[in-house]
């Protein structure tokens, strides 16, 4: 199987439709040379995978659409939330049959890590076991099962090591996710990420950039770099450069056009970070700054090392900047404890920050979290309830907030061609999605100014001003 590295470089970063994926027919089914690999998760998640094709393809694997076809099946998964968490099992259930033909089948991520050995006692058709903070490991572990092993698993959550790959395959074609830092070393009481990621460990910043360069030299335009606190990035050579300082550094590579960075801890977001913005227009103007929750009563519970006040200072911070900056955040309703007057405080938080977009989750006990073990669980209607009362917030504010944008031009990126005639979507610096027309034939990849003319809760719809 360890062929030499032979395979086309078009498949590993995505400008090759359909994007190095063999289609059905062209395999012989349950090919021992073939993977599919399924993700469930978040961005991290997502680029994970991207890596873990890039190890089997440059082992010369072929990767195929679909479970049938492929003689090694992959689910790599997040356990966040529960939901997640049980989607594995289920799918686990489905897999069984397959292994009967001969099939390898593994578990990657975060439910790997969490459940560890006990996912064979669940599932005995399973091979592989690999948590997310073990991947370095992952050509190890593939090279032991072609040599004929039952069960292997990477469990170590001790590493210090990130995981480097020496080709990803990149789903998208103009954006390429690049993880800077990896693990977490905050310990917020309802997360698993601690456990399931283990430590923070962060890249040598000459490996970012020479990867960046690489990238952009490929034709990618855009980059994110990602953590799960990526503003805690504390580079591990001599030169000790700053986060503020690498964004700034990506963004003087030549050729990257958009820089972005996802998720920012409160605690660890400094000036320099707006400054940075500020001086570098290439540097996106949007900051994703979970808060959580708007009571510091909570937030204290919940271990996130910031009050409501000192959050607030943080958002005066990014609000007076030079140029605007659009703040998203992510909220968790119902944590243990969580008062009605506690709940209106996330209520009021939100009125008073104008969040140009959100993510919000039901509080969902975890295994191996402190909130596990707190009193007073909040019943399951009553976090629907305060759910749909945040959201329909949120949906106000958003309506205003892109009601304001009409009229005003912006540079898109464009990424995707609708099915109808002469539109086209993108996104602005701002991360806001808009849908335009165009009469251009070209348009995938490029950036352009489109005007906006109206505006829902979610979107903008603009046209291309010429
Ligand atoms: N590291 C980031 C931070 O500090 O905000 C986010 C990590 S997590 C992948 C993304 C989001 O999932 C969190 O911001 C939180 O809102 C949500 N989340 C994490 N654990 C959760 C839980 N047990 N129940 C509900 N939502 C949760
Ligand atoms: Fe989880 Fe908190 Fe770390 Fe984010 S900062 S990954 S929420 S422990």
């Amino acid at each position: 199987m360890s062929k030499p590295f032979d395979i086309d470089l078009g498949s590993l970063t995505g400008h090759a439709p359909p994007i190095g994926v063999v289609p059905s027919h062209l395999v012989e089914p349950g090919n021992r040379g073939t993977f599919f690999l399924e993700t469930f998760g978040c961005q991290m998640n997502d680029h994970d995978s991207e890596k873990v094709a890039g190890v089997l393809l440059s082992r010369g694997y072929q990767q195929v659409e679909s479970p049938e076809a492929a003689g090694l099946i992959l689910y790599n998964t997040c356990s966040i939330r529960e939901k997640a968490a049980q989607k594995v099992f289920s799918r686990l259930g489905e897999y069984r049959e397959r292994q009967g033909e001969g099939k390898v089948i593994g578990v990657l991520g975060c439910v790997a890590q969490q459940e560890g050995e006990d996912i064979f006692e669940r599932a005995p058709w399973v091979s592989l076991v690999c948590g997310s903070a073990s991947y370095r490991k992952l050509p190890e572990l593939i090279a032991q099962l072609e040599a004929g092993s039952q069960r292997v698993t990477g469990l170590e959550t001790d590493t210090d090591e990130t995981f480097e790959t020496e080709m990803t395959r990149r789903d998208n074609p103009w954006r390429a996710y690049l993880t800077i830092i990896e693990g977490c070393d905050k310990a917020c009481s309802y997360c698993v990420v601690p456990y399931t990621r283990g430590p923070e460990r962060s890249r040598a910043s000459g490996a970012i950039l020479r990867e960046v360069r690489q990238l952009a030299e490929l034709g990618y335009s855009e980059v994110q770099l990602l953590g799960q606190t990526v503003n805690s990035y504390a580079d591990p050579t001599p030169g000790k450069m700053r986060f503020a300082e690498l964004l700034l550094a990506v963004a003087g590579v030549p050729g990257i056009r958009r820089v972005r960075f996802t998720t920012s801890h409160p605690s660890d977001f400094t000036r320099d970070i707006v400054e940075a913005i500020e001086t570098e227009t290439k540097i996106c103007d949007h900051v994703h700054l979970p808060v959580q929750s708007g009571s510091t009563k909570v937030l204290r519970a919940m271990q996130r090392t910031y009050s409501r006040e000192e959050y607030l200072a943080k958002i005066a911070m990014i609000r007076g900047a030079k140029r605007p900056i659009a703040i998203t955040t992510d909220i968790i309703v119902g944590f243990p404890g969580e008062s009605e007057p506690e709940f209106e405080e996330t209520l009021s938080l939100l009125e008073e920050v104008k969040y140009d977009s959100l993510f919000s989750f039901k509080y969902s006990p975890r295994p191996n979290t402190p909130s596990l073990k707190m009193p007073d669980a909040i019943p399951e209607e009553e976090k629907s309830r305060r759910l749909a009362l945040l959201q329909e917030k949120q949906r106000e504010i958003q309506t205003a907030r892109n009601g304001s944008l009409v009229g005003k031009t912006f540079e898109v990126l464009v990424s995707g061609k609708s099915r109808k005639e002469n539109q086209w979507s993108g996104y602005t610096s701002s991360h806001r999605v808009v849908n335009f027309a165009s009469r251009e034939q070209e348009l995938l990849g490029t950036y352009i100014q489109v005007r906006v003319t109206s505006a829902t809760p979610n979107s903008l719809v603009g046209e291309h001003a010429v």
